[in-house]
């Protein structure tokens, strides 16, 4: 087996182009956005300057890494999409700009692999051309999303129609969203647990759904909504994926979405230890500058390692799905890890900026809002342990042996 995560000259000049992009044309448009406070304070100009950002990109062919070509998209493995992931994500808008971003990104995948050819026409062909905004509506207040075989949202028949009954929240970007995948209960006996939910494609507005409100977070409210579902009536082709199938639909656009997330990490904790080495350059204290400071030393080395791990963890996953290898259990390894891993160099880069990094005058406080709910969305650390807990166990019992669970490596 050979291990060699060198790139193709075609890629390494497509990571050329996004990085140039991201610099040239995202970072210097971010810092306009920001100096001037469009965002709110002249809201037509903010949006002509994040639209005429996703045109350029459009342009330049640097549009949907991760959709095959006949949707207009870049036609990237994983481990490619791991490259242009992190080289966007070093800016706030660039997978955004790239029309890359979550959880858009998961659901289209979710219906290319899903969706009938009528609803690709309608719901995945808009999202391709970022003419439209879609959700993804599984967690409820009432019980442990951890747990989706506890789902409350219920549907039941009525001719062609399907009535659903339920509440959800959390629910990114239904405030914008012009349609939602909405996970709810039609099976209320089924072999397995697993099988009582069902995917519905619900186009916002509808009549039964509303937005309660956007959730305040410790980073604001950012865009995150309560949604109460009444009466919402959806016509039977309005399923996605097979009935008793919502469990398993949401379990395949989990996969390659948190690893998603996990690319996009490693280039914000990346971002974290740059600043922190700068910082550690610049700053003198007590007779000599931080970067000779053994204390400053042991954070950078230990961001440094694993970040390392992170890199490794993240291309070996991806490599695994691109191969059409089992990947559950290297993504959810790589899912915790990463996102522990962000946290703590953040918080080592913050420690070392001192005031500084606790003001908002750098990225890395708002950074550091963001990188909280990475342990827990997606997975809790605690849910992805108790998995590969399990599979490790089991790797024992059938092989007597553990290796299988730790990578399949050869060593
Ligand atoms: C910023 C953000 C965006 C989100 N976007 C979406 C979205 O677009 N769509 C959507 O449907 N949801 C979304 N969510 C919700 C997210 O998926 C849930 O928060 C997540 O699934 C955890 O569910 P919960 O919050 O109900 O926590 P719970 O399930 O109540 O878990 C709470 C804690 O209990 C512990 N725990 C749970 N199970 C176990 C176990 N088996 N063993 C040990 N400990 C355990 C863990 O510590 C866990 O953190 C989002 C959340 C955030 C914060």
């Amino acid at each position: 087996m050979s291990i060699d995560f060198s790139l193709t000259p075609e890629i390494e000049e497509i990571r050329g182009r996004v990085r140039a992009f991201i610099d040239d044309v995202v970072k210097p448009t971010e810092a306009r956005i920001q100096s001037e406070g469009l965002e709110h304070n002249d809201r037509d100009a903010y949006l002509h300057a994040l639209l005429d950002m996703r045109k350029q990109a459009y342009d330049a062919g640097l549009w949907l890494p991760h959709m095959p070509a006949e949707w207009g998209g870049m036609g990237l493995g994983h481990v490619e999409l791991a490259m242009v992931q992190a080289e966007a994500a070093k800016s706030y808008y660039g997978p955004w700009v790239l029309n890359c971003q979550a959880p858009d990104e998961g659901n289209m995948h979710t219906l290319l692999h899903w969706a009938t050819d009528e609803q690709k026409q309608k719901y995945l062909k808009p999202l391709c051309d970022g003419r439209a905004w879609s959700c993804f509506a599984m967690t409820e207040p009432e019980v442990a999303g951890s747990d989706p075989t506890l789902i409350r949202t219920h549907a039941y028949q009525d001719g062609e129609e399907w009535v659903i009954n339920g509440h959800k929240w959390f629910i990114s970007n239904a405030h914008r969203a012009n349609f939602a995948i909405l996970i709810a209960r039609t099976e209320d006996d089924p072999d397995l647990p697993q099988a009582a939910n069902t995917a519905f494609l619900v186009d916002i507005p509808s009549e039964g759904w509303t937005e309660v409100r956007q959730i305040e977070t410790m980073h604001g409210s950012t865009g995150h909504s309560e949604i109460l579902i009444e009466d919402l009536r959806v016509h039977e082709s309005q399923m996605l994926g097979g009935r008793g199938q919502g469990h398993l639909l949401g379990q395949y656009r989990l996969g390659p979405a948190r690893l998603a997330h996990c690319m996009r990490w490693i280039a914000q904790a990346e971002t974290a230890l740059d600043m922190m080495v700068d910082r550690s350059l610049n700053r003198f204290a007590h007779g000599s500058l931080l970067a000779e400071k053994q204390g400053i030393q042991w954070m950078i080395a230990d961001s440094t390692m694993e970040l390392y791990q992170a890199k490794l963890m993240v291309l070996h996953a991806a490599y695994r799905i691109d191969n059409g290898l089992e990947f559950k259990s290297e993504v959810s390894m790589a899912k915790h890890f990463v996102a522990n891993m962000l946290n703590r160099v953040i918080d080592r880069s913050i420690q070392v900026h001192g005031a500084l990094g606790y003001s908002t005058d750098t990225p890395l406080a708002h950074m550091y809002q963001h990188a909280r709910w990475a342990r827990f969305a997606d997975g809790a650390d605690e849910v992805h342990q108790m998995r590969i807990a399990q599979r490790t166990i089991a790797a024992y019992k059938d092989s007597g042996s553990t290796a299988s669970a730790t990578g399949d490596l050869p060593i």
